[in-house]
């Protein structure tokens, strides 16, 4: 049988990223993450999948977003044995993540039954805490640039894809053939991250994700935009809730705020990092020193370190998270998930959203679907644990902190390899960004595209 990619998730949509190579009489599957935003998508998160999670022979993650690794424990409690192959940072990062998604999935059970709001009674997690630590015993870090086998007759490379910390871009070789499936793609412009290494030479076919395809990011430097909302707002007493995910953007947004505080632009209020995972990041970053712009020693200095603003708490414990229902503004509240749909932040919300001075700033891309894309186009009110709130509070949305890159940095990623790829696959993206994405491949590069369907399978 000619070897083929079947997509199980991320076409036509951005998460659930999902693809399945059938290729020397093997299995591999790329990416193995949960859906989230509309109710049809995250239905699909308890379908069973199409494949017997017995005969996978082995699993790649391409980084630590749950929308590319969330399935994994429910892969591995249906019957995966096998390795899972990531990054070794990636490694790290999952360490914290997996865990905390399935704490997330029993909170939101618990929390359904309590209220009564589940049409299933009783409901249950899609997977447990527990679950999710068993699943990091079958990872398996990698290098960089250092090829390995995924299965017999599937060599894999990762190399550095500039998104966040550990993410990849997966080169994969079979029968002959190579591919590259992009996974998230950072940009060329960011503070924190190097930007993607170019794209290897005359592939025959690479998968690119299209999040932003149909974006070219406000290039307005990003502290101009954080002080023109946040100032105004802690000036009039208000709290401002940003949702971000607690290592990676959380750290980024420290570092512009550090950034801002020490030029005077912004006052010293308290900024408090609220999230079970949040850990200070300095440490992580310390470690993995060459895979991003800080520079170790400054990270290692207390009182200059760049990621972390004059004032700021990590909240790590439940009852320390509850006390800041209380707290009086001006201050800053971190909190994940950076979508709204699940996280402490999701309480912080349903607390500041009635009372016209706070603010709530919303930082990344918003899936269709979330609460955080209501919040984007203007809802009155949005639904959370089964009640209506009114949403009276300031919602401003700021472009430049995505750790996507906009369309023109995937075109000229796209463009990088001296011997371009044979045909562009369009994946991980909405109607707009794909469509958009597919004229620009066609034009500009005058290759061929196809804009990946779900649960199509596709000859390599
Ligand atoms: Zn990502």
């Amino acid at each position: 049988m000619a070897p083929s990619i079947q997509f199980l998730g991320a076409a036509r949509s951005v998460t659930g990223s999902k693809f399945l190579i059938r290729a020397s009489e093997q299995e591999a599957l790329v990416e193995c993450g949960l859906f989230q935003g509309l109710k049809d998508l995250r239905q699909r998160n308890w379908a069973p999948l199409p494949l017997d999670p017995v005969k996978v022979d082995g699993v790649l993650l391409t980084h630590a977003h749950i929308d590319h690794t969330g399935g994994l424990p429910r892969l591995i409690k249906q019957g995966y044995q096998g390795p899972v192959y990531c990054t070794t940072a990636t490694r790290e990062l999952l360490g914290l993540l997996l865990p905390d998604a399935g704490h997330l999935q029993e909170e939101e059970a618990r929390y359904a039954n309590k209220e009564g709001y589940s049409k299933h009674s009783p409901a249950l997690p899609l997977y447990t805490r527990e679950d999710g630590e068993r699943a990091l015993l079958q990872l398996k870090a990698v290098d960089y640039d250092r090829p390995f086998d995924v299965a017999k007759g599937i060599e894999a490379v990762f190399h550095p894809s500039g998104h966040i910390l550990g993410a990849a871009f997966v080169e994969l070789r079979f029968e002959g053939r190579r591919i590259v499936c992009s996974g998230d793609l950072g940009g060329y412009s960011n503070a924190v991250m190097r930007g993607p290494t170019p794209l290897p030479d005359g592939l025959d076919a690479v998968l690119v994700e299209s999040t932003y395809g149909g974006r070219k990011q406000d290039h307005r430097p990003v502290e101009d935009q954080l002080a023109e909302h946040i100032v105004p707002a802690l000036k009039r007493g208000g709290v401002v809730v940003i949702p971000a995910f607690a290592v990676g953007r959380t750290t980024v947004l420290l570092y512009h705020l550090r950034r801002l505080q020490d030029s005077g632009r912004l006052p010293d209020v308290p900024v408090y990092v609220d999230s079970p995972m949040a850990t200070d990041a300095t440490e992580i970053y310390c470690r993995f020193g060459k895979e991003h712009n800080l520079k170790v020693d400054l990270l290692r200095s207390s009182k200059d370190c760049p990621i972390r603003a004059r004032t700021t708490h990590m909240v790590k414990k439940a009852q320390d998270s509850k006390k800041l229902n209380d707290l009086d503004g001006p201050a800053i509240i971190i909190s994940a998930s950076g979508m709204a749909t699940a996280g402490r932040v999701v309480h912080h919300l349903k607390n500041r959203l009635p009372e016209k001075r706070n603010l709530v700033l919303l930082v990344g891309y918003q899936a269709a679907g979330t609460r955080g894309r209501a919040l984007l186009e203007g809802t009155p009110s949005v639904k959370m644990h089964g009640e209506v709130i009114p949403v009276r509070a300031q919602v401003r949305a700021i472009n430049g902190l995505s750790a996507h890159g906009d369309s023109d940095d995937i075109i000229r990623w796209l463009g990088s390899a001296k011997v371009p790829p044979k045909k562009v696959v369009l994946v991980h993206g909405e109607n707009e960004g794909l469509e958009a994405m597919s004229k620009r491949v066609s034009s500009e590069l005058k290759l061929p595209y196809h804009i990946a369907e779900y649960m199509e399978t596709y000859p390599l």
